[in-house]
């Protein structure tokens, strides 16, 4: 037997049937290396394998996220009643404030953050390209972190300064797409856990240039590539079908935009969405897509699009909100019951119970097999089985939040009642990453070790890296004139100005 065994020993272990459903299985996992050996009541333990007493734990699949800006740590707090185009200015263009060292803690900070709240795979949409060290020292610092990720690189709209707002007059200078070139021939990185994915979101530019942006994708063996779908500017279903790119391999960020006739070519296309409740329900971006309202089947559809099947969760900016992901299903659940309750309380009626695809468990799939379909892993993460991916996060049932709920209805504990304090332990690809409810020091990538001078960091070191950057950073925000930027970039994106509303406050 290996060296790497460990055994989790008489746990409430949440597995998956052939149909979904989430089956509650008092028993024991063997872990070798990074996959799940085995699963059975009577394991033998084997003087090799660490033995990790799980009776009253509920051990559950690790959580899938599928759309994040890990690198905007630094700029947490600052969003917290901000609309989208607010955000645009505050948020998206200060990745001009970040150094490539600025781009590896907070990369890492923001990584450690969702493996402490029970992530363990993600899809970041990485558009913090500013230069090639930046998208090497945030793969780096994912690297580091230990998170499984598809880390996808995004070429952007390069801020050349602020007052007033300029941007580089060639996004798609050569050393853009030769850096693409030059990651995908050396990847996967952090011993295969981060895959290079690729993001897009400048469909303004020539549909010949864009074709030929994703045919070098292609090429490469990209396998997930993902979209913003919020841009209220523009529909980014309409863009990819103009230009036959919608497939499988597509992740749409936000529903929208999308239209009912739209979510059918997207299932069609075999391509999926990735719902963020907490920014789309705060930056008007439309109700999230996540969930359908049961009232479909009554052949009224609402505002459902039906795309509950082709959809995942996603935290989207953790500046924004917190980096849990099972905080995204407890809220996109809550709103989706809303919206079904609301269409019968508008008839002066009410529903006798609850649909089947508004369960505690439906949102547990979201954030958990849905999402590893979603980058086509769905055979290796997702789920506890023999042979898959050792990514597993163990729960206290006897916790304040969780006693009670967790002997009940552990899924439910987990969706209605746990917060990241209640996960002792989260396991990647069979390595501990937090054990006994701490996030354990990590080992820097060794690409990251010249620009960082470290071999080794714990939580610490990184949270004072994160504070020292940050307050470096906000002296030069205060400086930008954030007016003038606003209507620079509603210039830019031609916002029709007629459509913005302002709220004016009674005193
Ligand atoms: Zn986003």
């Amino acid at each position: 037997m290996s060296m790497s065994s460990v055994l989790l020993k008489g746990g409430s272990v949440l597995i998956h049937d052939a149909n979904n459903h989430v089956v509650e299985t008092k028993t024991s996992i063997l872990i070798e290396n990074d996959r799940i050996a085995k699963i059975g009541p009577t394991l033998t333990e084997d003087e090799n394998v660490q033995v990790i007493d799980c009776s009253d734990k509920i051990i559950s699949p690790g959580f899938v996220d599928t759309h994040h800006h890990g690198w905007q740590t630094q700029l947490k707090g600052r969003h917290a009643n901000e609309q989208l185009l607010e955000y645009m200015v505050t948020g998206n263009l200060q990745s001009f404030q970040f150094s490539p060292e600025d781009v590896f803690y907070g990369q890492l900070a923001g990584m450690m953050e969702s493996i402490t709240a029970g992530t363990t795979t993600i899809v970041d949409h990485a558009h913090i390209t500013c230069s090639p060290d930046h998208a090497k020292l945030g793969i780096a610092a994912t690297a580091s972190s230990g998170i499984r990720s598809v880390f996808c690189y995004t070429p952007i709209m390069r801020v050349d300064g602020f007052n007033p707002l300029t941007f580089c007059r060639n996004p798609l200078d050569d050393w853009v797409m030769q850096t693409f070139h030059e990651l995908a021939d050396k990847g996967p990185f952090g011993a295969g856990r981060v895959t290079l994915g690729f993001a897009f979101d400048m469909f303004f530019l020539p549909p010949e240039v864009v074709k030929g942006i994703f045919a070098q994708v292609k090429q490469k063996g990209i396998q997930t590539i993902t979209c913003h779908g919020s841009v209220s500017w523009g529909n980014v279903v309409q863009q990819l079908e103009s230009l036959d790119l919608l497939d499988k391999h597509i992740i749409i960020s936000h529903g929208g935009t999308i239209t009912t006739a739209q979510a059918e070519r997207i299932k069609a296309a075999g391509a999926s969405i990735s719902s963020t409740p907490s920014s789309e329900l705060q930056m008007a971006m439309g109700r999230p897509y996540c969930f359908d309202s049961a009232f479909v089947d009554r052949g009224i559809t609402g505002d459902a699009i039906g795309l509950q099947d082709n959809a995942s969760l996603g935290v989207d900016c953790h500046a924004a909100t917190g980096g849990s992901i099972i905080t995204e299903a407890r809220i996109g659940l809550q709103n989706a019951r809303h919206v079904f309750g609301e269409h019968y309380l508008k008839q002066n009626k009410v529903p006798r119970t609850m649909p089947e695809n508004l369960s505690v468990e439906a949102a547990f799939n979201l954030a958990t097999v849905k999402g590893a379909e979603a980058v086509g892993m769905g055979q290796d993460i997702g789920r506890i089985a023999e042979g898959s991916k050792a990514d597993l996060v163990i729960f206290d049932a006897l916790s304040p939040s969780m006693v009670g709920a967790a002997q009940h209805d552990p899924v439910a504990a987990i969706i209605l009642h746990s917060s990241p304090a209640d996960i002792e332990s989260v396991i990647i690809d069979g390595i501990f990453r937090k054990k006994d409810g701490q996030l354990l020091s990590v080992e820097v990538d060794p690409s990251a070790k010249e620009a960082t001078g470290r071999q080794a960091l714990d939580w610490m070191a990184v949270a004072r890296k994160v504070v020292t950057s940050r307050e470096r950073m906000q002296q030069e925000i205060e400086k930008i004139d954030f007016e003038e930027a606003k209507n620079t970039l509603l210039k830019l994106f031609h916002v029709d100005e007629e459509r913005l509303v302002d709220v004016k406050q009674k005193q």
